[in-house]
This record gives C-alpha cells, sequence and structure tokens, in this order.
C-alpha cells in the first residue's frame, strides 16, 4: 500500500471524471491514431430493465429501445434517470404526411393548385426527435424614442415640425419553448425554424425579381399539446423504434440556450415597437424543462425538376416548415399591380384636361408590358 502512494507521481491528483491521460509519447501517438478511426458504438446498460443501449460518441440523452426509459449522461460516470420524460403521439401516418404537404402546396395566394400536379416526392423518412421543451414566462421591458411630425399653417407659413417623443412600455408572453436535443440542427432538415420568430416558410421566386412576400415566421405554439406519457410501445407500432434519436445536448445548456433565445426573440419585438430603442430588459421565468420526443416527417420533393424539403408535424396534419416554388397567377398579379399603378396615374393625369401626351404614352406603354407578361406567362411555362 505504502509503496503504490511513493511511486504515485507528485502534482498530479486523481481527479474523478477525468480520464487518465497516457504518459509517454509513444501512447499518444496511438491514441491520436485512434481518434482519427470512424466514431464506434459505446455501450451502457439500461438503468430499468438491463437491456443494452448502444449510443454514439457525444450522445448523452439515450432512450432505451426496450422500454423506453431515458438515461442523461450528466458528466462521466454521472448518470441521470430522466423523470420529465414524454412525447407527442403520432397521429400523422406517411400517406398522412403526403396529403398534407400536397394541400398544403396547392393552398394560398403564393402557391399554385395547377402547377401542384407536378409534385414528386422524392423521399418521406419518419423521426422521434428529442426536444427539450422550457416552460417559460419572458416579462420584457423597453425605452425607446418615437419621431413625430406635426404641419403648422398654410401656404407660405406652412411649416413640419419634427420631435423625439419618449415612449417605453412593458409586455409579456408565455412560451414552450422547444430546442433541439441535438449539437447539429442540419441533420435533418427544417428542424431549427420551429421556434418562434423563426422563419419556417421559404418562397423560391425563381428569376422573378418583384419578391414580395410569400414567407412566413414561426409561431408561439403551444408544444406541449396533446403531451402524454413517453410510451415506447406507442413508438413501437407505430414502426418508429428505430428512428428514436438520441439527444447530445443536457438539459443544464438546453435551458441556458432557451433563456438566451427567449431574450433574443423579446428584443426583436421590443424594436417593432420604437423607432429608436435605448434599452430592452427580458426577464425569463423557466417553470420546468421537458424531455419530449415529438414525431416529424421530413419530407423531399421536387417541382419542375427543382428541389424543395418540408418538414411535417406528426402529431397534427400541420406543414411545420417547407420551402416551395411560387406560382405563376401570384407572379403575374404582382407585376400588373406593381405596372398597374403607375399606369392609373399615368392614365388620370393623361386623360385628364390639358394632360400631357408624355403620361398617355406611359400609360400604353405599362398597360401593353402587363398584357405581355401575362400572356407570356399564361401561355408558357407551368410556373
Ligand atoms: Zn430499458
Amino acid at each position: 500500500m505504502q509503496e503504490e502512494n511513493v511511486t504515485q507521481e507528485p502534482g498530479v491528483p486523481e481527479i474523478p471524471g477525468v480520464p487518465e491521460v497516457p504518459e509517454t509519447s509513444e501512447a499518444q501517438s496511438e491514441e491520436q491514431e485512434e481518434s482519427t478511426a470512424p466514431a464506434h458504438d459505446r455501450e451502457l446498460s439500461c438503468q430499468n430493465c438491463g437491456a443494452p443501449l448502444s449510443y454514439m460518441e457525444g450522445e448523452n440523452v439515450i432512450t432505451c429501445p426496450y422500454c423506453g426509459t431515458t438515461t442523461m449522461l450528466a458528466g462521466y460516470d454521472n448518470i441521470v434517470k430522466i423523470d420529465g420524460h414524454s412525447m407527442l403521439p403520432m397521429h400523422v401516418n406517411e400517406n398522412d404526411a403526403i396529403s398534407t404537404l400536397i394541400t398544403w402546396l396547392s393552398k394560398g395566394f403564393f402557391r399554385s393548385k395547377s402547377y401542384v400536379s407536378t409534385a414528386k416526392v422524392a423521399s418521406v423518412k419518419g423521426l422521434m426527435l428529442p426536444y427539450w421543451i422550457v416552460k417559460s414566462s419572458a416579462s420584457t421591458s423597453w425605452h425607446g424614442k418615437k419621431k413625430r411630425t406635426k404641419t403648422t399653417g398654410t401656404g407660405d407659413k406652412k411649416r413640419t415640425q419634427t420631435w423625439w417623443e419618449p415612449v417605453s412600455g412593458r409586455f409579456s408572453e408565455d412560451f414552450t419553448w422547444p430546442e433541439y436535443a441535438r449539437e447539429n440542427p442540419e441533420e435533418f432538415w427544417g428542424i431549427g425554424n420551429i421556434q418562434p420568430g423563426k422563419k419556417s416558410v421559404f418562397p423560391d421566386w425563381g428569376k422573378f425579381w418583384l419578391k414580395f412576400g410569400g414567407s412566413k415566421q414561426s409561431s408561439n405554439r403551444n408544444m406541449l399539446d396533446g403531451q402524454i406519457p413517453f410510451d415506447i410501445e406507442a413508438v413501437k407500432s407505430a414502426g418508429m423504434a428505430d428512428d428514436l434519436v438520441n439527444g447530445q445536448i443536457t438539459q443544464e445548456r438546453a435551458e441556458a440556450n432557451a433563456r438566451g433565445n427567449i431574450k433574443e426573440h423579446q428584443a426583436k419585438k421590443a424594436e417593432s415597437k420604437a423607432d429608436v430603442l435605448s434599452d430592452v430588459d427580458t426577464t425569463v421565468n423557466v417553470n420546468k424543462v421537458d424531455l419530449v420526443y415529438v414525431p416529424m416527417w421530413e419530407m423531399k420533393y421536387s417541382m419542375d425538376g427543382k428541389e424543395y424539403s418540408a418538414l411535417v408535424d406528426g402529431a397534427k396534419k400541420e406543414v411545420l416548415s417547407a420551402e416551395y416554388p411560387v406560382g405563376k397567377k401570384a407572379k403575374i398579379t404582382i407585376f400588373d399591380t406593381v405596372l398597374g399603378i403607375p399606369a392609373i396615374i399615368a392614365g388620370v393625369v393623361g386623360f385628364g384636361a390639358n394632360g400631357p401626351a408624355g403620361a398617355k404614352i406611359a400609360m400604353f406603354i405599362l398597360v401593353a408590358l402587363m398584357l405581355a407578361y401575362s400572356l407570356k406567362k399564361g401561355l408558357g411555362s407551368r410556373n
């Protein structure tokens, strides 16, 4: 015993949780060689049923595919069973997911009903994705200035005054804020877009240059609506047990990320309330943090040879995020509106008493352009 103590190197106390560092340079180079090899599965046994759990390096929120118990590796040798572990039920099957997308693509001003018949679904992938749902309320107070103008007098004495009025206010909002429990939000398309205020609908205008509207931001939806306790049997019977994805981000980090994102979201909202904002202060109160498995369908489809992605809710028949091509009807309408307004003005001026001939000519040119564009688009390609 004593001898062992003597041989231990001084100044290197054993720290629990820190793996031993190889001492010789030979061992180090070996280590490096090993780390360049592809990441291999690791194993752990389930705290509840004892089944072997295999996982990849970096994953630390692991759901047992046999009994559904979720364990969190909170550092070396520190395994925590997660209690607030739930899921949203899978009410949408693969065919429902496809029809939800097709219906969505045929509705609305910017999308095209006739064009949708050319849509080809290339792939549909069912996913059970882990999110930390941070149930919280945020209260924001802000101070700023608003520009005011006032016109006094008439004729030559007409004067416009401009001044800055101090304004301030307070608003609050409740959230069930979703934080994806994995490091890379790009691994499946669109999964980061479900956070409130994030752009979730992306129009493809092609070469059309009057890009007005057509995009959308995610609303502050209740992510715990329909929440049920995690049920591995339900996941198995929906054929999604193989699509269960383990988490990589711990509860603590998810909560910190959510606080930061909520503050950013509130600050953006405050910006619209004043012309110049001098300060914004948001307090976030977290009530609860739940690990929730959310069913989703990641879809790839093509229209006219161009590829697009979409994400369909697996709990409700709803498109959560999508890319889509803007239909030709929307383009014609926008084009004609943009040219139509100056055409009307030119017409009113040109055909009024003593109207200049130039205005009449301008009106005819604009109307001719509108007709030409509408005809070309109408007779030409589907989009
Ligand atoms: Zn188990």
